[in-house]
């Protein structure tokens, strides 16, 4: 297991996604927060709360090639 947050770059999608597989973080709207830093926060703490979760046999597909 050695699966990365990893930020991709598609002409249909920017952002951040699985080094293993397809899934990718959909931002489920506006982060909370009452400045721009706690927003970062809010966004970051869900960002990698996701990503732990995902299991990446769940999300087969295009298998990317690290850089
Ligand atoms: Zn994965």
């Amino acid at each position: 297991m050695s699966r990365k947050l990893v930020w991709i770059e598609q002409p249909r999608f920017q952002g951040f996604g699985c080094s293993e597989c397809a899934w990718i973080f959909n931002s489920p709207g506006s982060p909370a927060g009452k400045s721009f830093d706690e927003m970062m926060r809010n966004f970051e703490f869900q960002r990698d709360k996701e990503f732990a979760l995902h299991v990446c046999a769940d999300h087969p597909g295009t298998k990317r090639v690290s850089a």
